[in-house]
């Protein structure tokens, strides 16, 4: 339903929760955010971004990169379980998704085959076990894997993934779910729509269809899910706050 994210100098988590509370209007039944902070730590639950508030409050989620979720169930009821972000088999990444991954049954039981094991019923864990599945099994980069993962779904996705191994780095792919990046100095911000970015910076980044991006420090690529890189104009908002 609703994603944030942020990389920069601040601290994340708190421009996170500021800015899920911001899509807060869309409606949602849980929330969570992983940092990146040497670990990637996880922290996500059903209920409001309250009680998201309360569960970091409780441990030390400091850290300068991260990506959070608001989730409105699709697939899987809503409880803490399948609330987003949500980790690959081997924990070395964490993905939040806005959309539905279609074929996702004919996949997770292809994956089952192989021995992954599923902690909850969201269509959006099994697209992490193939991100991972297909990491394994070609021994690709993990931008690539998740190139060649997002070809082999069918459906719609706005998505953001961290990983530990790949510390200063956030991956978004969009298709049929909005995503977009505000780009300031030595920051970039993504979101679902542009209210939690507006307060920072009136650059934006509108990512269209079969697109994704490669965001670190410095700042952003943006190349389609094919690998060819794209020059994107960058629009400027009208401040009206
Ligand atoms: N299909 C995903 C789920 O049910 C994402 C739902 C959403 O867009 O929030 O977990």
């Amino acid at each position: 339903c609703g994603i944030v994210g942020y990389i920069g100098f601040r601290e994340a988590s708190d421009v996170i929760i500021k800015g899920l509370k911001r899509l807060e209007y869309r409606g949602y039944d849980s929330a969570g955010i992983a940092i990146l902070n040497g670990t990637l730590v996880v922290r996500k639950g059903k209920g409001k971004v309250a009680n998201l508030e309360s569960l970091i409050s409780q441990t030390n989620v400091k850290g300068t990169i991260g990506i959070g979720h608001t989730r409105w169930a699709t697939h899987g009821e809503p409880n803490d379980i399948n609330a987003h972000p949500h980790w690959d088999g081997s924990q070395n990444f964490a993905i939040v998704h806005n959309g539905i991954i279609e074929n996702y049954d004919a996949l997770k039981q292809e994956l089952q085959n192989k021995g992954h094991e599923f902690q909850g019923e969201t269509d959006t864990e099994v697209l992490a076990h193939l991100i991972q599945e297909i990491k394994e099994v070609t021994d690709v980069d993990f931008e690539t894997a998740v190139q060649m993962a997002l070809k082999q779904v069918d459906g719609t996705y706005g998505l953001a993934i961290v990983n530990k191994n790949e510390r200063d780095k956030i991956i978004v792919a969009r298709k049929g779910s909005p995503l977009l990046l505000g780009i300031g100095d030595d920051e970039v911000f993504i979101a679902s729509d542009a209210s939690p970015i507006i307060e920072y910076t009136n650059k934006v980044v509108y990512l269209d269809d079969d697109e994704m991006a490669i965001i670190s420090r410095d700042g952003y690529q943006v190349k389609t899910i094919s690998n060819v890189a794209l020059s994107k104009e960058v629009h400027e908002l009208e401040m009206s706050i």
